[in-house]
């Protein structure tokens, strides 16, 4: 049966015949796993996501929960995003829900708000048939269109891992499971539905995706996807940059941004994203260790439920290579070391923008924050307390504690900073050697010594 050798994983024997039948993959009967033997349990379905699925339900229609809302169930991880199939048509979908909007010009999708959630509701659709239709793939192999409606059976074979293509169906509380993704997230395996070549070439951005999963729920790649990923990583190039932007959000504001990190690396994808980054991290093991100091700092926050935002770790990633050029711009030209910052973090991010297209809400303070760096070393007089003013300081304040963590920077400076934070403003006039307190002038500070390699 040479068909199957194409394929990553075992189908079902009604599976095999299916593909005889029909040259693709997949059972038209799915393993219907009933609720004694399963443990997805109503509460952990957000009471809005709880109401959709009623509602569509007792309207006549089918609806499944589907998607990461199942496979985080599963893993009883309290999942917070929900999706929806059904075979109801947007606009059906739309008559049953005021609170309905339609979304997508491409694929139109429902999405119904309740207060701040949105549960997005989407028809079934088959998968593109790129036999019969090669307009629909680029040169490449990539997906540009596959807008038609299809059955749930259809519906499967477009998602792109076993562990995302597990249909909880409301009607009786059962999961329905056409590719054995059941057992795949019992043994935390990461695997792609189809043949991994084919599916990660028709949408590159999968391959950030296996990553990003496997990142944040332990799971381990299927070697099929790993081998996959080596031959696909450079189609990344050919992904739209705002698309990217939207998946490094995922990436790195998850709270599984460390170890996501280490897997992008290792598979050689981190380098496609960010090649400057990745050339710099290749040279210097320190960069290594800040980028790392980051990333865990971050993840900690969003499990505290603190606000991250991702201008700061790109100020991280871009951290050296801006230095460097920065350096290198002093040597041509005379200007301040804040100046030179400035200069090539705006040069640093104009490359960057050809693979992630970075909003120009984050590159700015993430440019004054950078250039604020330099700074940290005046201690007298205004222009030094004036940075305590500045509107930066925070992120400035908290990036130069983190350079001094690895050992770039003064760690007295760090201290100076940390602890006129709280001086009451006498105190303050003081520590600034402020002239309204002439008799307090301190002994000028000793000269710091500087480290071995300053970034
Ligand atoms: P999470 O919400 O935790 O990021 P998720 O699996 O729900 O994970 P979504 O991006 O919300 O991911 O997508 C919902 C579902 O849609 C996925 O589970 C998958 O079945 C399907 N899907 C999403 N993106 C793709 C893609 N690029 N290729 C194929 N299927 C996809
Ligand atoms: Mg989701």
């Amino acid at each position: 049966m040479p068909g199957l050798l194409l394929y990553g994983r075992n189908f079902s024997s009604q599976a095999i015949n299916h593909l005889n039948n029909t040259g693709k993959p997949g059972s038209p009967v799915p393993q219907v796993i009933p609720r004694p033997e399963h443990n997805v349990s109503r509460k952990e379905i957000s009471s809005a996501a709880l109401k959709v699925l009623y509602r569509l339900h007792k309207s006549g229609y089918q609806a499944f929960l589907v998607g990461g809302g199942v496979r985080d169930a599963i893993l009883e991880l309290h999942p917070k995003d929900f999706d929806i199939g059904t075979n109801a048509t947007p606009d059906e979908v739309r008559s049953l829900f005021s609170n309905c909007r339609l979304i997508g010009r491409r694929f139109r999708l429902a999405h119904v708000r309740f207060g701040r959630e949105v549960i997005e509701v989407a028809t079934f659709r088959a998968a593109a048939n790129h036999e019969d239709d090669d307009s629909a793939l680029d040169t490449e192999g990539r997906i540009l269109r596959d807008n038609v409606y299809g059955s749930i059976d259809e519906d499967v074979w477009r998602r792109d891992f076993t562990c995302n293509a597990l249909y909880y169906n409301i009607a009786d509380f059962s999961i329905w499971d056409y590719t054995g993704g059941f057992e795949d997230v019992k043994q935390k395996r990461l695997v792609v539905i189809g043949d991994p070549l084919q599916r990660l070439r028709e949408d590159p951005v999968r391959m950030l995706r296996a990553v990003r999963f496997a990142g944040k729920l332990g799971f381990s790649i299927d070697q099929t996807v790993v081998a996959a990923m080596r031959d696909c990583r450079g189609l990344l190039a050919n992904v739209p940059a705002a698309r990217l932007f939207d998946e490094f959000l995922k990436l790195f504001q998850s709270g599984f941004a460390e170890p996501t990190f280490e897997l992008l690396r290792e598979h050689n994808l981190f380098g496609e994203l960010f090649p400057a980054t990745e050339e710099e991290l290749r040279l210097d093991d320190n960069f290594v260790a800040f980028v790392r100091a980051a990333l865990r700092n971050s993840d900690k926050r969003v499990a505290d439920g603190q606000s991250v935002t991702p201008m700061f770790l790109l100020g991280v990633f871009f951290w050296v290579p801006v230095k460097k050029l920065a350096e290198k711009m002093r040597e041509e030209e005379k200007m301040s070391e804040s100046q030179s910052i400035n200069l090539a973090s705006y040069e640093v991010v104009a490359g960057q923008q050809r693979r992630i297209s970075i909003p120009k809400r984050f590159t700015v303070p993430m440019r004054e924050m950078l250039s604020l760096q330099p700074r940290f070393t005046t201690t007298r007089g205004k222009r030094g307390l004036n940075l305590l003013e500045h509107r930066r300081f925070r992120a400035a304040y908290d990036f130069m504690l983190l350079r001094a963590a690895v050992g770039w920077g003064d760690p007295e400076l760090a201290k100076f900073w940390t602890d006129v934070q709280t001086q009451s403003a006498e105190e303050r006039a003081s520590s600034f050697e402020m002239q309204s307190s002439p008799g307090k002038k301190r002994p000028r500070r000793r000269r710091r010594r500087k480290p071995k390699s300053e970034s």
